[in-house]
C-alpha cells in the first residue's frame, strides 16, 4: 500500500516551503504565483534535475520517485549541494510517490512547462504491462498537466475571438473548442 508515505490531498496543500525554504520561507503561500513547472518522473538517484537547478535557475522543479531510499538520498544530496553552494540548488527537490497514481494531487491542469520520462522501467513482459509509467491512460493525466504550447501562442487567442462567427458564439454565450494538428513523419519506407 502507498499509505507510509503522505499525499497532498490537492496541489494547493503542497507544503512548498518544506521543498524551498530559501525561496518560500514562510508555510503561507503568499507568492501563489510562483509553481513548479519541471517533473522529472521516476527521477532515480536526481542527476537530471541537479543539472536543470542551475540551467534554470529560475525554474520551480521537482523528481519524483517510488524508492524510499533513493529519494532519500536524492534529498541529502541537493541538501549537501545547498550547504555548499549557498544560494543555488533551492529550486530543487524530491518527492517519494506513485506518480501513476498521484500526479494531479501535486500539479494543477496546465501547470507544469516540463514532464521528464528519461529511462523509465520498460516492463516488457505483458504482465507487468499494468507497472508502465507511459500508457495511453496516463497519457491523458499527463495532458491535463501539462501546459499547452498553444496558451504561449498570441495568434490562438485570436481563433475564438477575432473571426466574426467566433464572435457570433462569444456573443451568443456558445462555446468554441480548438483542434490541434501535428504531422507525424512517416518512417523512411526504404
Ligand atoms: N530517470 C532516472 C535515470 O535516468 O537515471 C532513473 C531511471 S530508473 C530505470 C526508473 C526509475 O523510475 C526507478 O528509480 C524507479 O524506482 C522509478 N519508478 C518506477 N515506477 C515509478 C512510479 N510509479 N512512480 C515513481 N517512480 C517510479
Amino acid at each position: 500500500s502507498d499509505s507510509h508515505f503522505p499525499v497532498p490531498i490537492s496541489p494547493s496543500q503542497f507544503d512548498y516551503s518544506l521543498h524551498y525554504p530559501q525561496i518560500f520561507p514562510s508555510s503561507d503561500q503568499a507568492d501563489g504565483s510562483r509553481k513548479i513547472q519541471f517533473a522529472d518522473i521516476g527521477c532515480g538517484f536526481g542527476g537530471l534535475l541537479i543539472s536543470l537547478s542551475t540551467l534554470f535557475p529560475e525554474t520551480l522543479m521537482i523528481g519524483m520517485e517510488l524508492r524510499d531510499k533513493v529519494t532519500e538520498y536524492v534529498k541529502e544530496r541537493i541538501l549537501s549541494l545547498r550547504v555548499a553552494n549557498p544560494g543555488q540548488y533551492q529550486n530543487v527537490s524530491v518527492v517519494r510517490t506513485n506518480s501513476m497514481k498521484y500526479i494531479p494531487n501535486y500539479f494543477e491542469k496546465a501547470q507544469l512547462t516540463k514532464m521528464f520520462f528519461l529511462f523509465p522501467d520498460p516492463h516488457f513482459k505483458e504482465k507487468n504491462h499494468r507497472r508502465r509509467v507511459i500508457s495511453p491512460f496516463l497519457l491523458d493525466e499527463y495532458a491535463y498537466v501539462l501546459k499547452a504550447e498553444l496558451e504561449a501562442d498570441p495568434v490562438v487567442k485570436l481563433l475564438s475571438s477575432a473571426t466574426e462567427e467566433g464572435q457570433k458564439v462569444a456573443r451568443n454565450g456558445g462555446q468554441t473548442f480548438q483542434a490541434v494538428f501535428r504531422r507525424i513523419v512517416p518512417s523512411d519506407k526504404t
